[in-house]
């Protein structure tokens, strides 16, 4: 079964702008998606729509074989990373993680299990009681894709999560997605700029252009033949 299948997925912005155009794509359980292309092509606007965050026009989006293009994000079963981190400053590494499952009303001895597992998996565990200002980017980055982690969810919407960190800590936190990918055996859709990553993180590459999937591919075929 797909884990998930774009189909005939269009953005129009209430400016009339069209941002992705009749997009088609059948994602299988524990791929690894890469979407590429030039800024303002629509790979940002495509992930927002699979999350929730933003209407989807036209066309059906589903997760397993269900319909969600009217489903809540916080109901989604899917988990964002975003490349800001996004994390809430007066809140600890701890209560960041935490606070999705408090959302969704799990009970506190199982969000106390889960967010010690995450940790555990992300070497943040001497970590929990700081505040994120007293985070290098590196841990910054774990502590958001615990908060993903922790919920447990089938699909994983990465938007460029390593752009903002310096060149050693990006390959390292490349290996470390690497592993996560096998170890939690989800699917991923990760939005990057940059070659290596896609080549070594992605069992397939959509490449996009104008709001256009231009081709999609491996990347073998896509980055070695002619
Ligand atoms: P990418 O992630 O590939 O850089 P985006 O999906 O962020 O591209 O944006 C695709 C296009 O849609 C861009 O031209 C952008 O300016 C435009 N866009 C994004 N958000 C809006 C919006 N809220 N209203 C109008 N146009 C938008
Ligand atoms: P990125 O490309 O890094 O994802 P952007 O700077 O394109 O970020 O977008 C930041 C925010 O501004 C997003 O919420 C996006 O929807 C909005 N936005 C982007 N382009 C436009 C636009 N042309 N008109 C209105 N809102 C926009």
């Amino acid at each position: 079964m797909a884990s998930l299948s774009l189909k005939n997925i269009c953005k129009v912005y209430p400016n009339g702008f069209e941002a992705v155009k009749d997009f088609n794509l059948e994602i299988e359980d524990k791929e690894f998606i890469i979407f590429v292309g030039p800024s303002g092509c629509g790979k940002s606007t495509t992930l927002r729509m699979i999350a929730g965050l933003e209407e989807i026009s036209s066309g059906e989006l589903r997760i397993g074989d269900r319909l969600v293009n009217d489903v809540e994000p916080k109901d989604r079963d899917i988990a964002m990373v975003f490349q800001n981190y996004a994390l809430y400053p007066h809140m600890t590494v701890y209560d960041n993680m935490a606070f999705g499952l408090k959302l969704r009303k799990v009970p506190k001895d199982e969000i106390d299990k889960m967010v010690k597992e995450a940790a555990k998996i992300l070497d943040l565990e001497k970590l929990l009681d700081r505040k994120p200002k007293a985070l290098s980017g590196g841990q910054r980055q774990r502590v958001a894709m615990g908060r993903a982690i922790v919920r447990n969810p089938k699909v994983f919407l990465m938007d460029e999560p390593l752009s903002n960190l310096d060149a050693k800590l990006r390959v390292q936190m490349r290996i470390e997605i690497s592993k996560l990918h096998k170890n939690l055996g989800t699917t991923i859709i990760y939005v990057t700029h940059d070659q290596t990553e896609a080549m070594t993180l992605g069992t397939r590459i959509v490449v996009m252009k104008d709001g256009l999937v231009q081709q999609v591919d491996s990347p073998q075929n896509l980055y070695t033949k002619p």
